[in-house]
């Protein structure tokens, strides 16, 4: 059977300007192209800084891209204004890091959850917003006394289910997920993972799972894209990159977790990354990693690896390949 994509990003640019120099540009993200299939996660991984957010705020239009085209279930939305962007926020929805600063201290938690239905008017009577408000309740696993409560009262991990459920609520078809476990403790991260597989299970929703570092994603994600300086360095199943990762930088994250992988280290191909990513106003010419990659050649320095499938849908850009 054919595959079905809910989300294709193709060639995405984003640049920003630098406030006292009108020559220089923030190369936040350059070139990106992936697509995620309907029903599936598509985990997002880089450092601080590498523009992976950047890209999520671009694809869900909080930004406007500078070049290339976001195409949602078949419709380019790249550069749609203000009322066509209500559609896609009605089909397109996010869930932030920080559970408590995305979340409005003055409304009560039935308020919060309720909010997108009456913005994207799907539900019309206050019965029937309540009413979905409660049953959102029971699926994040709060309670109904829960609703007239504030943000401020509750834990990280049942403010980030209250996130989920203001997300969902209006029944998007694809969830960006930018960092949503990142700011809690890791017996709670579980919680929420497996809240937003449920509904992957249930509903046959999309993510786009945006992460720091491949431990994150390794139990989410049906596909990974590893980002650096903006570009993407490698794409492939989840548990390929686990198992065969090629790019110096995608081995670099997988040192720098506490995860076993036997193959890598009898091999001892693997290496933390050393060294700071580099200025995204002045990216390094050629590969942007050589500047930190242990294999670099002078060719690495000259010119720029294109991103190349080395089979069954695993792509690399890098010289070594
Ligand atoms: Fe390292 Fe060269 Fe590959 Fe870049 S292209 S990751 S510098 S070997």
């Amino acid at each position: 059977m054919e595959k079905q994509y809910m989300l294709e990003v193709k060639n995405l640019v984003k640049h920003f300007p630098v406030s006292g120099n009108k020559h220089a540009v923030v190369h936040a993200v350059e070139d990106v192209s992936f697509r995620v299939e309907k029903g599936k996660i598509f985990g997002l991984v880089g450092e601080s800084g590498c523009g992976k957010s950047t890209c999520a705020r671009t694809i869900i239009r909080i930004y406007q891209p500078t070049a290339g085209n976001i195409i949602v279930d078949g419709e380019d939305v790249s550069y749609k204004k203000n009322r066509e962007l209500q559609a896609l926020r009605r089909k397109m929805q996010m869930i932030f890091q920080d559970p408590y600063a995305s979340l409005n201290a003055r409304m009560t938690v039935h308020d919060i959850i309720a909010e997108p239905l009456r913005a994207h008017k799907v539900a019309s009577s206050r019965q029937e917003v309540s009413e979905r408000v409660y049953d959102m309740l029971d699926k994040v696993g709060l309670s109904h006394e829960h609703a007239n409560r504030y943000a401020h009262e509750f834990s990280g991990g049942q403010r980030q289910r209250i996130g989920v459920a203001r997300a969902l609520v209006i029944e998007p078809e694809i969830v960006i997920c930018d960092e949503p476990i990142s700011a809690l403790d890791v017996s709670i991260q579980a919680q929420v993972v497996n809240l937003l597989k449920d509904f992957q299970y249930e509903r046959g929703l999309t993510y786009l799972f945006i992460a720091h570092d491949l431990s994150m994603v390794r139990y989410v994600s049906d596909e990974i894209g590893v980002m650096y300086l903006g570009q993407l360095v490698e794409i492939c199943a989840a548990a390929e990159i686990y198992e065969h990762p090629l790019h110096p930088y995608t081995k670099g994250l997988l040192a720098a977790i506490p995860i076993p992988v036997p193959k890598l280290a009898r091999q001892k191909v693997v290496s933390s990354i050393e060294g700071d990513i580099p200025s995204p106003i002045s990216p390094p010419p050629g590969c942007h990693f050589h500047t930190r990659c242990p294999y670099a050649k002078p060719i690495c320095r000259e010119q720029e690896p294109e991103l190349r499938d080395m089979g069954g849908g695993h792509q690399v850009a890098c010289h070594l390949y």
